[in-house]
């Protein structure tokens, strides 16, 4: 295996990997707010820090993998004022904010098994780890580098700008931040002492159902605090990697940097790692477009921008297909073609136990395996990798037509590239899916072929099909229109 190299945002350059301890990695990722269900947004990281992490524990680490859930503090304005994401959901669905937690965590991991996602080793939640939090901002408080207002405390970035530098990962200038800050601070945001200021802990009103007795008063914690404790917690003051969206590089990880070094004198994590957004259509995705997708929908076509289903399979190619720094656009063409590509590999892949092997080979899989070891372990390039799976289909094929030779090692070789990359680095299965529209296809044939024997008199036929399909959890309804079917 090659050196791992790859992208640290920190230094906005590619960098040798070297881990804390050698043999283990400890990797944070930010997870989740689970107050919706998953939704396109939601299946490019975890695909991408799932190749990165399954790539590791090839290459011989022992990897902790932590993604937290975040169930508190995450409000709508995505800054320090507006209601919990989660409380305005409760409301809106009349239940406990704990059952909102519970139901989208639920969504979420089973989106993640769908895409066939490892299970993180640690899945903590920020409601469970309050404790930890309180701690972690008293020390920031210990520190003079926060201070209580009206059962508030906030982070005091002029104070801790002093000693230290805040916009190290983002690169942003404070100078710039208070100038863009002041007519924020017009809006009434006048309890902090800087527009910049970020809230450790919120006092809570009375009506505000989750809340925490702290030092400072009835509350809850802020949002950036939870994955600055929780990873402190399980992967220690200092760990090897930390991961997320670049949406959440400022402010979400330019705070834990900051909170981190305030109470731990210790940058949080040595490399950094960042991936790209997906656009729709060219397009953001935002509420205001009305362009988001489910991952629900993604599997059974349910959406405006969708004709037809896609399979999981075809989801995690197509994100794979793009380098996880690029943006990636998403649209039923692109995905489409994703599929077309992957049953193209799938089924030479099919092919290979009946080649006869020659003697020699006249092809050089070597290098096909050495190209593939070299794209991933530079910085993760998923798409070249998937470039040499295809050169590897064309040998397939042309020694299927006798127009290249494999001998017995080659096709050893091939095949154990298939299961050591194909399915376990890159997490792909190699079972050709079916899309629902074959599906709907094949119901169609058995619903007319049911009427027909019904129309000749054949019960037994005609109930053999309606048990038989029930047996599969799959109903016939009929009605004056005619019979639709369910699956159960
Ligand atoms: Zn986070």
């Amino acid at each position: 295996m090659k050196d791992l190299r790859l992208y640290n945002t920190l230094n906005r350059r590619i960098e040798d990997f070297t881990s804390i301890v050698p043999q283990k990695v400890g990797m944070y990722i930010c997870g989740p707010t689970v107050y919706g269900p998953p939704h396109l947004g939601h299946v490019r990281g975890p695909i991408v820090f799932d190749v990165f992490r399954r790539l590791l524990m090839q290459q011989g680490y022992q990897v902790r993998f932590v993604r937290n859930i975040t169930d508190v503090g995450h409000l709508v304005g995505d800054a320090d004022e507006g209601e919990d994401k989660l409380q305005k959901q409760a409301r809106l669905e009349q239940i406990e904010p704990m059952e909102v937690a519970q139901t989208y965590t639920d969504a979420y991991n089973w989106a993640m098994d769908a895409l066939n996602v490892l299970r993180p080793s640690i899945e903590p939640k920020a409601s469970g780890h309050i404790i930890e939090q309180i701690e972690m901002i008293q020390s920031i408080i210990d520190a003079n580098l926060a201070y209580q207002v009206n059962g508030s405390v906030y982070f005091d970035v002029e104070a801790y700008q002093k000693e230290h530098h805040y916009g190290t990962l983002s690169g942003r200038v404070l100078d710039d931040l208070i100038a863009g800050s002041a007519s924020r601070e017009l809006e009434g945001q006048s309890e902090k002492r800087s527009a910049h200021d970020f809230a450790l802990w919120k006092h809570a009103l009375p009506e505000h159902i989750m809340q925490w007795s702290s030092p400072w008063g009835k509350g809850f914690p802020g949002w950036h605090i939870e994955c600055s404790a929780m990873s402190a917690k399980y992967l220690g003051l200092e760990f090897d990697i930390h991961g997320g969206g670049m949406d959440l590089l400022f402010p979400h990880h330019e705070c834990e940097i900051a909170q981190s070094t305030a109470a731990h004198k210790h940058n949080p994590a040595r490399y950094w790692m960042h991936h790209n957004m997906i656009t729709i259509n060219g397009q953001k995705m935002a509420k205001s477009l009305n362009n988001g997708i489910q991952v629900s929908a993604l599997f059974n076509g349910d959406h405006h921008l969708l004709s037809r289903g896609f399979g999981p399979n075809t989801l995690r190619f197509f994100v794979l297909q793009a380098h996880y720094r690029s943006t990636l656009d998403f649209s039923e063409v692109a995905l489409e073609g994703s599929e077309k590509g992957l049953k193209r590999l799938l089924e030479s892949f099919k092919k290979l136990e009946s080649i006869v092997p020659e003697k020699e080979s006249n092809v050089d899989i070597e290098a096909v395996e050495k190209a593939i070891d070299a794209a991933l372990s530079d910085d993760l390039n998923t798409p070249i990798a998937i470039a040499q799976f295809f050169e590897l289909a064309k040998f397939i094929n042309l020694a299927i037509d006798k127009k290249a030779a494999l001998n017995v090692q080659d096709l050893e070789k091939i095949s154990n590239l298939i299961t050591v990359y194909f399915q376990g680095i890159l997490g792909l299965q190699t079972e050709v899916e079916a899309h629902s529209d074959i599906l709907d296809e094949v119901m169609d044939i058995l619903i007319t072929l049911r009427s027909e024997a019904k129309t000749d008199k054949n019960y037994a036929l005609s109930d053999a099909i309606r048990n038989r399909l029930k047996e599969k959890g799959v109903e016939l309804m009929d009605s004056k229109e005619g019979t639709t079917w369910k699956h159960n």
